[in-house]
């Protein structure tokens, strides 16, 4: 994606002056740092950036600002994008199978830290990964651990995470090897009920015990809902409060500190995504310039969201009564459709614009080109909320 330096005052104000024909998706660099601060002081332990959520550099350095020291990374290309970017950051390696080579340039890239949730690849780290760094740091070994699902969207334990009894003996081995013994989970996405982290913090006591380690940290993934739909705000207040309070509760003396590693819940409210009205196909079905192809992808997986809000081209808001309507998305594919049925305003028109709030996770490093679409820009707003 292209970057410019303007810095528009909403989106708005750019679709009147730019008429733009390509979605385009809008970054509040202050909307962005306004979470991270929220995160920063609110969450009772490290908050680090689950980077593949939006890699995008001005989101990056945007975060770095706000004061965000660690980053956790899945593959050689993020930890080079973050050494480049904000190269004194903790880099968290939490992608729990890695081929050699990749293991390699986690260990020539100074990784604080790397979570493995199988026998055969925590062999792999012993061999080739030192237990200090270049950097003088003790390196940690995470196990990392799963549940049967609650409280997410999807399920993230379907491909990563060992089983309780599995992730103690691999606690064990960790310690016994002189590593940094740790523990992690990751609760699934868009998690809205606090619940979804209890019962795993009292699992990762109870291996710790099993293992006879006292650990050092314990990293509770990310998984923090967004506000997706405009009747229901997510509280963060109440999660944070909560994962304090069960940790003290279940650990008691010997309490390991916290890491957390949204990705979601920090950026999807600093975007929000510009598209245009190309047809309205007699009258019922809404053609946008965007769709599951483009920056929109994670829409069927996880349901849409109804934080939308239309304008005519010249920028007048579009304020009829909201009807329901299909929406498909540029190309000729027929599953390019929106989840649903989207209320849009009835007085929407060809050649209106779309603005979606919420947009910044998952969306812009999912956009493709499938169909000769998705040649999506990136603008600076200092509001998205016009
Ligand atoms: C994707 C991922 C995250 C971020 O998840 P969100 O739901 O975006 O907060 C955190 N940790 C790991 C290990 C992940 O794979």
């Amino acid at each position: 994606m292209g970057v410019t330096q303007t810095i528009w005052a909403d989106p708005v104000d750019y679709l009147r002056a730019m008429a733009p024909r390509d979605p385009v998706m809008f970054l509040s660099p202050a909307a962005l740092q306004a979470q991270a601060q929220r995160f920063l002081t609110g969450f009772p332990g490290l908050v680090t950036y689950a980077v593949k959520a939006n890699p995008d550099e001005a989101v990056i350095v945007n975060l770095a600002a706000a004061g965000l020291a660690g980053f956790d990374v899945a593959s050689p290309e993020e930890i080079r994008l973050i050494r480049r970017l904000v190269p004194g950051a903790a880099l968290h390696y939490n992608n729990p199978v890695r081929a050699r080579h990749e293991i390699a340039v986690g260990v020539a890239e100074d990784v604080r830290s790397w979570s493995v949730d199988s026998l055969s690849e925590l062999d792999k780290l012993f061999a080739q990964v030192p237990r200090v760094n270049g950097r003088g740091e003790r390196v940690e070994i995470t196990a990392r651990f799963k549940l049967p699902v609650a409280g997410a969207v999807y399920d993230f334990g379907a491909k990563f995470g060992a089983t309780e009894e599995l992730a103690t003996e691999i606690l064990r081995r960790i310690a016994a090897a002189g590593y940094v013994p740790s523990l992690t989970f990751h609760p699934g996405t868009q998690c809205t009920d606090p619940a979804a982290w209890e019962a795993y913090i009292h699992a990762a006591r109870r291996i710790a015990d099993g293992a006879g380690v006292t650990i050092a940290r314990l990293n509770v993934g990310g998984g923090f809902p967004s506000h997706r739909l405009r009747a229901e705000m997510p509280s963060l207040a109440a999660i944070f409060r909560l994962i304090g309070r069960v940790t003290a509760e279940a650990f008691a003396e010997a309490a390991p500190e916290l890491v957390c590693e949204p990705g979601r819940a920090l950026v999807a409210d600093a975007m929000a995504l510009l598209a245009q009205v190309k047809g309205l196909r007699d009258g019922a079905h809404v053609f946008l310039n965007d769709g599951i192809y483009g920056a929109m992808a994670e829409l069927p997986l996880m349901g849409a969201l109804d934080r939308i809000r239309a304008w005519a081209p010249d920028g007048t808001p579009r304020i009829g009564e909201p009807v329901r309507r299909i929406v498909f998305g540029p190309t000729c594919d027929s599953v390019d459709r929106l989840p649903g049925e989207v209320a849009l305003p009835a007085d929407l028109a060809e050649g209106d614009y779309l603005l979606v709030q919420g947009m910044g996770a998952y969306s812009v490093p999912t956009n493709t080109r499938f169909n000769g679409f998705g040649a999506l820009t990136l603008e600076m707003a200092l509001t998205l909320e016009p």
